[in-house]
């Protein structure tokens, strides 16, 4: 059997001579000259929906994570900026009444808001939750944190010593790696080292220091925290919400210890994985450039509502 080309009726006809291609199609069809709907601009509808509906809530806290969300994940975490998009739309919601923002993020406070460059009472939590401050006035005309003292008992801070010698001990011999000591934990970083001499340190150091006694241990990308204090992003995230009674929750976040975060969250809350990977959060987005959209248009979904109770 010969196959025939198909000549469906519902096609548009080619332009007869002295038409052009255009005028023979309706605007916005695939076909020549148009080679898909211009669509990328805009978020998925029902992620679209469901940031109207949280703009629209009386008090809100909008969670977000910083590496891989606000900031694009670098070689060298020290070097790591904000989107300059996404710096002036958490700035923007931050001033906006009723909008309480806070970077939850396994970094240092005082890292986060040297990097992140928040406005005034925007809050922070570092060190995956263990870690509580406030971004203040300083009086040289900056900002500076204002931070609440971690505590740890005689036995978590002798640990915690442990801990940071072990680690610096066999990280030690693998070039690139570094070791980095936290109020409440101890990070290996392997991203700037080779692959396998990285991926080795990383099984010596989970199977030694980090099977202790008493150690939580987070695993990341090409990173492994090893916490003395049993908290999660969760437990902060929740606190917070509670202490501020919010009546909605916006978290984003883009790796395995934001998981803790979008588990606490519930209905009404709207919870956002930021790449790949799996994830109990509702929505989704590919990057931190896709993530700048999202807070750009909670922004201005804020300012509508606002604007319309005036
Ligand atoms: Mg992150």
């Amino acid at each position: 059997m010969t196959a025939h080309p198909a000549h469906p009726a519902d096609r548009p006809a080619a332009p007869r001579p002295g038409e052009t291609p255009e005028a023979a199609h309706d605007a916005g069809v695939p076909g020549p000259g148009i080679e898909a709907p211009l669509f990328t601009a805009h978020l998925e509808e029902s992620l679209d929906l469901a940031l109207r509906e949280l703009a629209g809530r009386g008090r809100i806290l909008v969670g977000l994570d910083f590496d891989g969300v606000l900031a694009p994940i670098v070689l060298d975490p020290r070097t790591s900026r904000m989107l300059p998009v996404s710096a002036e739309a958490v700035a923007g919601l931050a001033e906006l009444p009723g909008v309480d923002v806070v970077l939850v993020s396994g970094r240092e406070a005082s890292d986060l808001v040297a990097l992140a460059g928040l406005p005034a009472g925007s809050r922070v939590i570092g060190s995956h939750g263990a870690q509580w401050g406030r971004v203040v006035d300083s009086p040289d005309g900056g900002t500076t944190l204002e931070a609440e003292p971690v505590g740890l008992t005689e036995e978590q801070a002798r640990l915690r010593a442990e801990l940071l010698r072990e680690t610096e001990a066999l990280a030690a011999e693998v070039e690139g790696a570094w070791v980095q000591a936290k109020p409440a934990a101890v990070v290996l970083h392997t991203r700037p080292a080779e692959r396998e001499p990285g991926e080795r340190l990383t099984r010596r150091v989970l199977d030694g220091p980090a099977a202790r006694e008493g150690v939580r241990v987070v695993v990341g990308k090409e990173v492994v925290e090893m916490a003395v204090l049993e908290v999660t992003k969760g437990d902060a995230l929740h606190q917070l919400r509670g202490a501020l009674g919010v009546d909605a929750v916006l978290y984003a976040g883009d790796d395995t210890t934001d998981e803790d975060a979008f588990a606490v969250l519930g209905e009404g809350d709207v919870s956002i994985k930021v790449g790949d990977g799996e994830s109990g959060a509702a929505y989704r987005v590919t990057d931190p450039e896709e993530f700048s959209a999202v807070l750009v248009r909670l922004l201005e979904l804020r300012q509508e509502a606002q604007d319309s109770h005036l």
